[in-house]
């Protein structure tokens, strides 16, 4: 017996973008992937029912890492952020979904992670502002903007999951 397999029809990027909800560039940073929390973190986005879209595991080149942090390059911390950023591999993610940016930034916690709530990553897994193992975009521009350094034109994967009428209305 042959499987009958549908394929989706592939969006012109037109169309992708008016049908697409908004997307969160998501990095679990070098400390994260050091110590072991790629598994758990990548759990609290998919079981909170958000959508992944690219995921890959990337050693940062400088250029790219100065890119994404442009608008904090007046900062005094900037270089030692850079240099974090670039120190060992990062896993690049973007999610998608309704309010992903705004709830991403809830599930991620505050900047300073002893400011952070517990039951936020950040508040349950970090104590230092350097060393605060994820980042999130600040908004959805951000999202879009992250979204092309990280991934570019074509890095995302158009999927529908099978799980979809579970969680929307
Ligand atoms: P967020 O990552 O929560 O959006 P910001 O955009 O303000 O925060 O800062 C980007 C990143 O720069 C932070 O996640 C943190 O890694 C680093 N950072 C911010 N403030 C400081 C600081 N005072 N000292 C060292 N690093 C900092």
């Amino acid at each position: 017996r042959t499987a009958t397999v549908a394929v989706r029809p592939t969006l012109s990027r037109a169309n992708a973008v008016s049908v697409r909800s908004e997307m969160s560039y998501v990095m679990i940073k070098p400390d994260g992937v050091q110590r072991g929390l790629v598994g758990d973190i990548i759990s609290r986005f998919e079981r909170k029912g958000f959508q992944l879209k690219g995921l890959k595991l990337y050693q940062t080149p400088q250029a790219v890492a100065e890119e994404h942090y442009k608008d904090l390059k007046e900062k005094p911390f900037y270089p030692a952020l850079v240099g974090y950023i670039c120190s060992g591999p990062v896993v690049c993610m973007v999610w998608e979904g309704k309010g992903v940016v705004a709830s991403a930034r809830k599930l991620i916690g505050a900047t300073n992670p002893l400011a952070s709530e517990p039951g936020t990553i950040r508040g349950d897994f970090a104590i230092e502002v350097g060393r605060n193992v994820i980042h999130g975009s600040d908004s959805p521009e951000n999202g879009e903007r992250e979204t092309a350094i990280w991934f570019g034109s074509e890095g995302l994967v158009e999927w529908t999951p099978t799980m979809t009428p579970w969680l929307k209305e």
